[in-house]
């Protein structure tokens, strides 16, 4: 290790935390250039929130979740300990344990907090949740959760979002009767459209969830369940709030920096304070990306090559979020503009019986928009076409349905589409671990950290690995 080697104090082990630490080392592994301070206020190793729904559902343990987190001479790890101050004169952050760390580049990756609703009973006044009622962001929610969710008990879902579903399709898993109340008109009002959600909510239903939409919460009464704006009270044992969240911006805003509902971040992730930065879900920059892992994740690789000066020119330009429903039994993909207008062609296939819907948007030639409940093969297709901005096959039902002409329906990426979008991971990445030698899953994921994300590209790897045995893939050109 360099003893000169410069000093980057990094605030929070997160998702992007963590993975910033890995990308740092991997490019200076001998600490030539860095030396890097991990400061967490949870306690333990940093884990996939991503997959804190399958924990809960009983898929995962919190061990299977665990993030890598690099060993080596020049990383300090320091959890179960926060960060109270952010003195940007002076280069200096103040922890909670009296001690006191200078830096040479400060980073923020405190992510964000769940938010609770102005409900009566949910929270107090600082915030802090009324008995039976707990959010769902970290593992100490997860482990309040299931030990407030015994099965056959009711427990309340407040909040009908991406989040909201995961919990509540968990939830059924332990045996859980579960209601979900949601404000808005209908579930997952961002990410799909009315008659999408109509079908989501009739299998939502079919599961065993009682499914309010448009429908306000007035009060928690601690031990007997939620009341409703119309008087109905919904019985419930725990309340799960799951309505949103906030970055986690305190530290930057007391320090002075540009805050707006994120810290402002340019292209290369520098607050208003050249040596501060910010990545992951407590940044905003102009290109979005907070909230969802994989803009998190590449917004940490940037930063790597610059901290580390491996890539100078590496710059965040934005992103161009997927949207996966995690919900064992149900496969739901929606992407960009899921509500385009007329300036768009749209070709809209309905089928209430089956449980399925596909709707896609298509302007000048490209993916605008869609939305695809129970049509996995294709949604993989088409977020590729997305992804890359290729054009869309003339035959645009075809695509839907998965029968576009051959070779029509493989995106024009030079025949490398990602696989893996969390990890930008493309198919020749793979083919390449599978020709040294990765045979499994497990093997292809610690070669090219494919499958690590989301979970999502868990049946393409596994199709690719499958069609490979016994033969021998094309080499990587
Ligand atoms: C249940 C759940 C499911 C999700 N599913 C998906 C999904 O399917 N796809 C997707 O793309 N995204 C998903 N997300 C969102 C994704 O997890 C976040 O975008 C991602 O975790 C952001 O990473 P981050 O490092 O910015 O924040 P976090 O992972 O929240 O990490 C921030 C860390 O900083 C710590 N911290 C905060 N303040 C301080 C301080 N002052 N001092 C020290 N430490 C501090 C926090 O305690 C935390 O450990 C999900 C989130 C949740 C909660």
């Amino acid at each position: 290790m360099n003893p000169s080697a410069r000093h980057v104090v990094v605030i929070g082990n997160g998702m992007t935390g963590s993975r910033l630490a890995d990308e740092v080392a991997r490019r200076d592994p001998g600490g030539e250039r860095v030396r890097l301070t991990v400061i967490g206020d949870e306690n333990g190793p940093a884990y996939n929130r991503v997959l804190l729904p399958g924990v809960l559902a009983g898929i995962y343990t919190p061990e299977d979740i665990r993030l890598p987190f690099p060993d080596g001479p020049a990383v300090t790890l320091r959890t179960g300990t926060a960060a109270t101050a952010l003195d940007t004169a002076r280069r200096r952050v103040t922890l909670d344990d009296g001690t006191a760390l200078d830096y040479d580049e400060c980073v923020l990756a405190t992510g964000a907090r769940a938010a609770f609703p102005p409900v009566d009973g949910v929270a107090a006044a600082d915030g802090t949740p009324e008995p039976g009622v707990t959010a769902l962001r970290d593992l100490a929610d997860c482990r309040r959760v299931m030990a407030l969710a015994r099965p056959g008990a009711p427990v309340v879902v407040l909040g009908g979002g991406v989040l909201g579903l995961e919990a509540a399709r968990a939830l059924t898993a332990r045996g859980v009767r579960v209601s979900l109340v949601e404000s808005s008109p209908w579930i997952m009002r961002r990410q799909i459209d009315r008659p999408a959600a109509d079908i989501l909510a009739d299998r939502y239903t079919a599961l065993g969830v009682a499914v309010h939409s448009w429908r306000v919460a007035s009060r928690w009464i601690s031990g007997t369940g939620l009341e409703l704006d119309d008087g109905r009270v919904l019985a419930g044992d725990a309340l799960v709030v799951t309505a949103g969240v906030r970055g986690a911006t305190d530290l930057a805003r007391a320090a002075g920096l540009p805050v707006e509902h994120g810290v402002l971040v340019d292209d290369t992730l520098t607050t208003g304070d050249p040596r501060v930065h910010a990545i992951g879900d407590c940044a905003q920059h102009r290109g979005g990306g907070a909230g969802l892992v994989q803009p998190g994740w590449e917004q940490a690789a940037v930063l790597a090559g610059l901290l580390t000066g491996t890539a100078p020119e590496a710059r965040y330009t934005g992103a161009r979020p997927v949207t996966r429903l995690k919900a064992e039994g149900i496969d739901l993909t929606s992407l960009g503009d899921t509500e385009a207008d007329d300036t768009a062609e749209t070709v809209t296939i309905a089928d209430p019986y089956g449980g399925r819907y596909a709707k896609l948007s298509v302007r000048d030639g490209r993916v605008a928009g869609a939305v695809l409940l129970g049509f996995p093969e294709s949604a993989s297709t088409i977020a590729q076409l997305y992804d890359g901005g290729d054009p869309v096959p003339a035959d645009r039902l075809a695509l839907l349905l998965g029968r576009a002409a051959p070779g029509a329906h493989t995106p024009d990426t030079g025949g490398d589409p990602v696989v893996c979008r969390c990890n930008a991971v493309p198919r020749s990445a793979i083919e390449a671990a599978w020709l040294d030698g990765a045979r499994t899953r497990v093997d292809v994921a610690a070669a090219t950290r494919a499958t690590t994300g989301c979970g999502g590209c868990v049946r393409d790897v596994d199709t690719l690995l499958t069609g490979w045995s016994g033969t021998t893939p094309a080499p990587v050109g």
